[in-house]
This record gives C-alpha cells, sequence and structure tokens, in this order.
C-alpha cells in the first residue's frame, strides 16, 4: 500500500485553504486543515502530520507562537506561507524554528518544491546522511570534501579561509534552505556571539569570488536579501 505524507494546511482564508488543498490533494498528498492556531495546536498534536503549512497571521494567535510551541516538542518540517514579506518577519519565522519561509501570492510550482525540500530533510535518508556515508557533498560543479575539508569547482582545488570553509560547509549541510544571518553566526562562532553581518557579507563575497563563475549571479549560494543565505540542491 502506498503511503502517502500528510500535509496539515493551516490557513484563515476559505479561498487560500482551498487552493492549497487542491494543490496538495492532486499531487498525492494526504492534507489536513485547520483554520485556526488552536485548532492547528490541537491537530498537529493528533495527527502528527509529516509538514506544517503555517499561516503566521491567525484569528486567535500568531503563527510564531505556533512555531514555538511546536518546537517543544517536535521537529516536524513547518513551511511558513505568509503574506507577511517583510525581511524582519521572514528572520523571526526561520529563527523561531521554521523551515522556510513562501511569501504570498505563491506559484504552485513553487510551494511543491519548497515541499519535497522540507520533507527531504526531515528524513535523515537527505543530504546529511549523504555526507555521513560518502564523506562528500556534489553541488553541480563544487564539491565538498568534509573528510579532508577541502573544496573544489569543477575539479579544481578552491582555497577558502578556514572562516570561508565552515560557511560554505554549514550551507552544504543544508542544501535547498535558507539559514538565517544570526543562524550562520551562531553555528560558526558559538550561541550568544554578537551578530554582525558585515563579517558574514565580507566572507561571502570572497567565497564567491572564488567559487561561482559570476559572483553577480551566483549558481551555488543565494542571498534571500536580509534574511540569509540558501545552498542549491544537490543534482
Ligand atoms: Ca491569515
Amino acid at each position: 500500500m502506498e503511503v502517502r505524507d500528510k500535509i496539515l494546511v493551516v490557513e484563515d482564508d476559505a479561498g487560500i485553504c482551498n487552493v492549497m488543498v487542491a494543490v496538495l490533494s492532486t499531487n498525492r498528498y494526504e492534507v489536513l486543515t485547520a483554520a485556526s492556531g488552536r485548532q492547528a495546536d490541537t491537530l498537529v498534536r493528533s495527527h502528527c502530520p509529516d509538514l506544517v503549512l503555517l499561516d503566521l497571521g491567525l484569528p486567535d494567535l500568531d503563527g510564531l507562537e505556533l512555531i514555538r510551541r511546536v518546537r517543544g516538542w517536535s521537529g516536524m518540517p513547518i513551511v511558513v506561507v505568509s503574506a507577511r514579506s517583510q525581511e524582519a518577519d521572514k528572520v523571526a519565522a526561520l529563527d523561531a524554528g521554521a523551515d522556510d519561509y513562501i511569501v504570498k501570492p505563491f506559484g504552485a510550482e513553487e510551494l511543491l518544491a519548497r515541499i519535497r525540500t522540507a520533507l527531504r530533510h526531515a528524513r535523515s535518508a537527505g543530504v546529511s546522511a549523504e555526507i555521513a556515508r560518502t564523506g562528500r557533498l556534489r553541488v553541480g560543479g563544487l564539491e565538498i570534501d568534509y573528510d579532508k575539508r577541502q573544496v573544489a569547482v569543477d575539479g579544481q582545488p578552491v582555497h577558502l579561509t578556514p572562516n570561508e570553509y565552515k560557511i560554505l560547509a554549514l550551507l552544504g549541510k543544508n542544501t535547498g534552505r535558507v539559514l538565517t544571518y544570526d543562524a550562520i553566526i551562531q553555528e560558526l562562532w558559538g550561541p550568544g556571539t554578537q551578530s554582525d553581518n558585515q563579517i558574514l557579507r565580507v566572507n561571502m563575497a570572497n567565497i564567491r569570488r572564488k567559487i561561482e563563475k559570476n559572483p553577480a549571479e551566483p549558481q551555488y549560494v543565494f542571498t534571500e536579501a536580509g534574511v540569509g543565505y540558501r545552498m542549491a540542491e544537490e543534482k
């Protein structure tokens, strides 16, 4: 019997909710819906969905609060789908524990692609398992050798500083996902480190100069303006 992934759609706008349900159902997902935060909280606990699509503007509580509640006991993937398009809103959601963030209005293909990425990450058979098994990550012509701490592009070794390597290695373990500036800084320099996005930007400019054919149009590491960085998915 085919096991289908179960997705909980948390959305109080009936029109948007119906569109999402239609898109998900035709793509063979099992779908549950909740129109309020409290209902979502209950369904998350009783049905343990494989993934949650979460609107932030809910009638009874803020979606951010729901993310924090769920993160108190579960690492289930949460993809925010919100009309809030400010950088600060994306950062807040990602730092609260959301896996990804989509701004309304969204395209069906984008929604499905983000869902696939989040589900893949939730399964340990994803990128980390691949790295653990082979010690390497390949994204197009970029190769990171985690055992030797070496990076090559199209077979040519690239010389990175220790910090540049750490940043690239971290992004490589999270391909397809946005890592916020803060998340990267905390991971690299320890919790409580004063956030200094400027240092990160300088490092990223140097990394791009070394690995990208055209640093202005990167193909390996993308900037989510004002939010963070995302490494391209494995190909
Ligand atoms: Ca809403």
